[in-house]
């Protein structure tokens, strides 16, 4: 396993390709490098090695937990209480689950599609994972096209390329076109994964096709948009103050991919299988990852009720009761998802469907309101927070202090600290990032609502109604 040094000197290496901000920077200069370092960090220590640690099915090793295929239901559980734990600490996205998700969603569909049609998708993609292990990459997942006309199919768009396809079709390998955007933390990983976003017909085999490309390939165009936590002076400073996040529209401008490195091309069918897998994988972990953020929000909420003397009214217990109920029914959601799995013939553990997509649809739907209950306890200070600078000035800096001060045992400057925190996870670039992130990542609710549909067995309820009013006889008589 790498260290979280040796991973930043490996973005070093990578050729200059993100597009921001009117310059062309290097992978390392972007925002969101410590959250990736400390996925690597935690899993050299004691304490935390059984959850950011795996064995490897591939060979026994010991592997770093983003670099793992789940092989049952403890593996699910362990991935989603370590990304509740590493979330936690960084104070939102860790930024890995992407790349694994996605190759989960890949040792499925290639063993599937391979004994469909012959194709020899899965050996590539053993040997692929067996490098990925070895050298503990960081994968991000490149699924969203960026769609044109939403009521168009890849095949009726004006422009073809508004969904990703193969242009061109070579002995030694692909040409692929198109940009998938929104792609998080694209810069920082080693490969950028590629697949499907949608269901597709027969005719569209085009558009068809999954494959890796390390992030700086040849063709590859990251255009990027970052955000940041507002860089504080040390006496404030908290644990991400500076950091931020970044997202790409990645795009693939004629981009050869060899063979070796395409796990999908052509089977319509598999592809939009795909699509579905690494939604539902990349679900579950949001059934981690937004546990922790409900943590971060009831954490601060309860500390600033309790430094504003208002702790014991009733209107703040049942805010922080409903915080208590909504983090932990996804994550209660994420356990269930993980004990109803199902081992797939590649020997990969999938989550339940329904579990998955009603917690992250809860999740998605519950997250403005938890902004909002944050901000009704927090009352309008973090809106209007002076700066720190005014903090340490001669001239306000004692005026200030004396009318922060809230509850007499509390200083005013830690009073400060924690109104900037809340301020910065309020009302800063990187929370609006984060509220869009909670409402679309993983597919907006009306994804969740649609698998929610199409999984769940309405008409078995539709005949226990029958028995209940009497239309029909119940299989046993038991009352
Ligand atoms: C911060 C952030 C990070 C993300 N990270 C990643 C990532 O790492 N990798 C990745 O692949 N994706 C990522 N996503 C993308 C995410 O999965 C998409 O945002 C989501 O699937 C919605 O797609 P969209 O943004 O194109 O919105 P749209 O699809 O345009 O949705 C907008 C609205 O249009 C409606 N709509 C769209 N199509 C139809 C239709 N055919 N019929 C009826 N209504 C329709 C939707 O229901 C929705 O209400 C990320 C998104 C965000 C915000």
């Amino acid at each position: 396993m790498r260290t979280g040094d040796e991973y930043i000197e490996g973005l070093k290496e990578k050729r200059k390709n993100i597009y921001m901000g009117g310059e062309i920077l290097g992978h390392y200069e972007c925002p969101g490098t410590e959250i990736l370092k400390l996925t690597f960090d935690i899993a050299r220590l004691d304490e935390y090695k059984h959850l950011a640690t795996a064995v490897s099915h591939l060979d026994g090793s010991t592997i770093n937990r983003f670099c793992h295929i789940n092989q049952n239901p403890e593996d699910l559980m362990a991935k989603q209480e370590m990304t509740r734990l590493e979330s936690r600490l960084v104070g939102g996205c860790i930024a890995r689950c992407m790349g694994i998700d996605a190759m989960n969603t890949l040792s499925v569909i290639t063993y599937n599609c391979d004994q469909a049609y012959g194709t020899e998708y899965h050996q590539r993609f053993l040997a692929f994972l067996k490098d990925f292990q070895e050298r503990d990459l960081v994968g991000c997942c490149a699924q969203t096209d960026v769609k044109g006309h939403r009521l168009r199919r890849p095949s009726e768009q004006t422009d073809p390329d508004l969904y990703l396809r193969v242009v061109e079709k070579r002995s030694d390998g692909i040409v692929v076109r198109g940009a998938k955007a929104h792609n998080s933390y694209a810069p920082l990983a080693d490969e950028i994964i590629v697949m499907p976003t949608r269901f597709l017909r027969q005719n569209e085999s085009d558009w068809a096709v999954a494959f890796a490309v390390p992030s700086d390939h040849p063709g590859v165009k990251l255009v990027c948009r970052g955000a940041s936590y507002r860089d504080r002076l040390p006496d404030f400073a908290g644990l991400c103050s500076g950091k931020g996040e970044i997202e790409s529209l990645t795009i693939f401008d004629d981009v050869f991919v060899p063979w070796d490195r395409v796990f999908l091309c052509g089977e319509t069918e598999f592809g939009g299988q795909m699509a579905l897998l690494f939604s539902l994988f990349h679900r579950h972990s949001y059934t981690g990852c937004k546990p922790a953020m409900t943590d971060v929000i009831l954490g601060t909420a309860a500390l600033v009720a309790e430094w504003s003397g208002i702790e014991h009214e009733d209107h703040v217990g049942s805010k922080l009761a409903e915080l208590i109920s909504t983090g932990e029914l996804v994550y209660g959601c994420g356990i269930a998802a993980a004990v109803k799995s199902t081992k797939m013939p590649s020997g990969t553990q999938v989550p339940n469907i329904v579990y998955c997509n009603v917690a992250r649809r809860h999740a998605g739907l519950s997250l403005y309101h938890e902004y909002q209950i944050l901000a009704e306890i927090a009352g309008g200070l973090p809106a209007t927070l002076p700066y720190d600078d005014e903090m340490a000035s001669e001239e306000v800096g004692a005026l200030l202090r004396k009318y922060l001060k809230r509850v007499y045992e509390v200083s005013p400057e830690d009073i400060y600290r924690l109104y900037a925190w809340v301020s910065d996870y309020t009302c800063s670039s990187v929370a609006g990032v984060y509220q869009y992130a909670g409402v679309h990542g993983g597919g907006s609710p009306i994804m969740e609502e649609i698998a929610i549909l199409r999984t769940y067995d309405v008409e078995e309820k539709k005949q226990l109604a029958k028995w209940l009013a009497g239309i029909e006889k119940p299989p046993v008589d038991l009352i």
